[in-house]
């Protein structure tokens, strides 16, 4: 778990002196979601991130932004990943203030020009952002460094280090925006949780989550674990699986797991399956009250008496931290599991709790799940900030 140095809010944005002649380069989390053309069809990111942007259009001298989306080809400034639609929005929001947003993809086309926000495009467009070769890197956070006196960080969830989120820190003053500083405050509540702790993790992966399984396996009281990463548990526990999905190169590191915190950890007993994976397949899916899954069958969903257990634990726990869903909870017939945590989580009117990752979201939107302390954006950033004791792009503002 990352421990948070006491003085964080030294390093919020606020603190930059003399804003009004400084000019400003910001890293937002942009990385919404579009469809081919390149039209935004989900906005939460870009909503977050208004704030700073606005606060800051009004404040500094210049204001510079940058931001990613998707995974372009370096070198390729393709529309279906341009900033295009995002700079109109971004516009809108600005109207009222007067000001206007123009999209860049040359730097020599940011101005001395305060009444205008310049959004650089798709910054992965930019061979240097995500270069293995680190001068390359450099070279290129020197550029956009020298767009500006000092450096914001707002993006939490792009916690990779790249030119834009991590060079550039070690060449500009730097600060963290509002989102960042949020996130990093929920967050490090974990450290010192109330207790019990209950984390609730699930998903399709063990692997993409173990780092993050282990340390939460020390610092909670119990885990409880759902979604296909829970069958490579169980079948490393010698229980029949069927033909569920699991990770057969993480049986050993599943068991040595297991072996340590044995008494922590809390598997499905019962389960939701079907005979084929496909959601017409799927209509015929019947819950097994047995901890082994039938030859030949798939489990899909946590089964009842599984989901009664859960929910006993999380309704004495005094603080919560959910990722991930329970079961495939895109098909109705198997999203049970995952609303009825949901919905127990939600409920606890005791505990400090804490969401993160696009399917739990998706899954607290659906219902309109309220109480949460804290729902964080960056499911991966969150699972890395509780994984491990560094977090460079934080790090190299705040060291
Ligand atoms: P993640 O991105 O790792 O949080 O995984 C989310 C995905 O896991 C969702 O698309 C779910 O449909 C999928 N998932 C959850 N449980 C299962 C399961 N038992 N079998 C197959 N996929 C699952």
């Amino acid at each position: 778990m990352y421990s948070t140095p006491n003085n964080l809010q030294e390093f919020s944005y606020t603190k930059i002196e003399d804003l009004g002649n400084k000019r400003v380069i910001v890293r937002s989390c942009l990385n919404v979601a579009v469809d081919k053309h390149g039209s935004v069809i989900e906005d939460t990111r870009l909503k977050e991130s208004m704030p700073l942007i606005k606060e800051l259009s009004q404040k500094a001298k210049r204001v510079v932004v940058m931001g990613h989306l998707g995974r372009p080809e370096a070198g390729n400034f393709d529309r279906a990943q341009s900033f295009w639609h995002v700079a109109e929005l971004m516009a809108e929001e600005l109207r009222s203030l007067n000001k206007q947003v123009k999209l860049v993809q040359n730097f020599e086309d940011i101005k001395d020009d305060s009444n205008t926000i310049y959004l650089i495009d798709n910054i992965r467009f930019f061979k240097g952002e995500e270069s293995k070769d680190s001068a390359e890197r450099i070279a290129f956070a020197k550029q956009l460094a020298s767009l500006a006196d000092a450096f914001i960080n707002d993006a939490f969830a792009d916690y990779r280090e790249s030119a834009s989120t991590y060079d550039i820190a070690t060449i500009l003053p730097s600060y963290l925006g509002p989102v960042f500083l949020k996130e990093v405050e929920a967050l490090s509540k974990l450290a010192q949780p109330q207790r019990p702790f209950v984390a609730i993790i699930g998903g399709a992966k063990l692997s993409e989550k173990l780092d993050a399984l282990k340390a939460l396996a020390e610092n909670a009281d119990i885990v409880l674990i759902g979604g296909a990463m829970a069958y490579t548990l169980l079948k490393a526990k010698g229980i029949n699986t069927g033909n569920s999905l699991y990770e057969h190169d993480k049986l050993d590191v599943a068991k040595e797991i297991l072996e340590n915190f044995r008494e922590r950890l809390v598997l499905p007993t019962d389960h939701l399956v079907t005979l084929s994976f496909d959601e017409v397949s799927a209509q015929d899916a019947r819950v097994v009250s047995d901890v082994n899954v039938p030859d030949g069958e798939i489990a899909i969903d946590i089964g009842s008496k599984t989901v009664q257990n859960f929910k006993d634990h999380l309704i004495n726990a005094k603080c919560i931290l959910w990722n991930g869903p329970m079961g495939v909870f895109e098909w109705k017939v198997s999203e049970k599991g995952t609303l009825e945590v949901g919905t127990a989580i939600s409920e606890n009117p005791n505990a400090y709790k804490l969401a993160g990752g696009g399917d739990s979201i998706a899954a607290i939107n659906k219902l309109g799940l309220t109480g949460f302390n804290h729902i964080s954006t960056g499911g991966g950033a969150m699972l890395a900030f509780i994984a491990y004791n560094k977090f460079p792009t934080l790090d190299v503002i705040v060291n």
